[in-house]
């Protein structure tokens, strides 16, 4: 009902709409419909009351609610059907969970806040309130589970072009999960999976995308940046996320029609990890070689001094340029 009055504020402004032609709408009293305004205010909704005019609506308020999400939005499938949190330890164990209760394909757990984010291998992801985008999309693509990992890969090309479509500015992939800006960490994309021996039960692909960030804590000073950092001006998170979502589902259908191939063409170009000098550590060993290429299934191909190549599974290891 209060989206319903939402919406109806919406297709009038920047005009007003009669408090009784709401009621007329809507089929409920006035007393009613004040309490869904209020409601609206209380959610950080600018809406305007006029004796004689009725009401309008000035400005909505910088939250990633499903109703902003879902209003312009151009997907088909994903982000239709969004969990929405105010704050919440992980958008992927919230999306894990979800998905485990029969979450369909698409659903968008989205988060203003975590509290509990997670990078690999068990590391933090700093995730302050209203500042980013913090979410998690339930994919059940059919395939075998062996198929599935390069969905990170197709995340961050899906973000690379949204940035591009927002920002005007081309960001960097670096093998295999983030995304760069003149060296520094933009977005973090962090995949699980769950699966049976040969089949794929769900996929939760989460991206972390520094967006409105004014300043990183400690270490991540030098090593974070953020939209905001790099264009010098606000973005819209409500924006960013539609056309990442766009983006997302035009190279997944890519990605089940044709293969990974196109997409890994277009990840190669945005790359910035390939053709040069790294040094590619893992719990066992750390090997500094040359980052000659990146096979079909998402692997780093590392050239050893010795002339040996090395394949290298994405999800073990941190990669550096040299
Ligand atoms: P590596 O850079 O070693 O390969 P990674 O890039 O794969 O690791 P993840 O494990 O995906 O890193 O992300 C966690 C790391 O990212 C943290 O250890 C921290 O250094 C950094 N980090 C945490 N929060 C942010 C953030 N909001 N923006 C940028 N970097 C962050």
């Amino acid at each position: 009902m209060k989206n319903a009055v939402l919406r109806l504020l919406r297709e009038n402004s920047p005009g007003y709409i009669s408090g009784e032609e709401i009621c007329k709408r809507m089929g409920v009293s006035r007393t009613a419909i004040w309490k869904h305004i209020q409601a609206l205010r209380a959610e950080g909704y600018d809406i305007d009351s006029q004796t004689h005019s009725g009401y309008r609506l000035v400005a909505v308020p910088d939250r990633l609610y499903p109703e902003e999400i879902y209003c312009g939005l151009e997907s088909v499938i994903l982000g239709r059907n969004v969990y929405y949190f105010d704050s919440t330890a992980s958008t992927n164990q919230a999306a894990r969970e979800i998905a485990a209760g029969g979450g369909a394909e698409g659903t968008l757990v989205v988060a203003e806040e975590q509290t509990g984010g997670r990078g690999r291998m068990g590391r933090g992801w700093y995730a302050p309130r209203y500042l980013g985008i913090f979410c998690s999309l339930i994919l059940r693509p059919e395939l075998p589970p062996t198929e599935a990992p390069p969905v990170t890969m197709l995340a961050a090309v899906a973000l690379a072009r949204a940035i591009q479509e927002v920002c005007h500015i081309k960001a960097g992939i670096k093998w295999p999960n983030d995304i760069l800006i003149g060296g520094k960490k933009l977005c973090g994309i962090l995949t699980e999976m769950s699966a049976e021996m040969e089949r794929l039960n769900y996929l939760v692909v989460g991206m972390g995308v520094n967006v409105n960030t004014a300043d990183f804590p400690g270490e991540l000073k030098e090593i974070a940046t953020s939209l905001k950092i790099e264009t010098g001006a606000f973005v819209s998170r409500r924006l960013l996320l539609q056309r990442l979502l766009y983006q997302f589902e035009q190279l997944y259908r890519v990605w089940l029609d044709k293969g990974f191939k196109p997409v890994l063409a277009e990840w190669k170009e945005y790359c910035v990890t390939l053709n040069c000098p790294v040094r590619v550590t893992s719990v066992r060993e750390t090997l500094e070689g040359w980052a000659e290429d990146v096979d079909d299934t998402g692997a780093l191909l590392l050239r050893l001094p010795d002339g040996t190549l090395k394949q290298l599974v994405a999800g073990e290891v941190s990669l550096r340029t040299q």
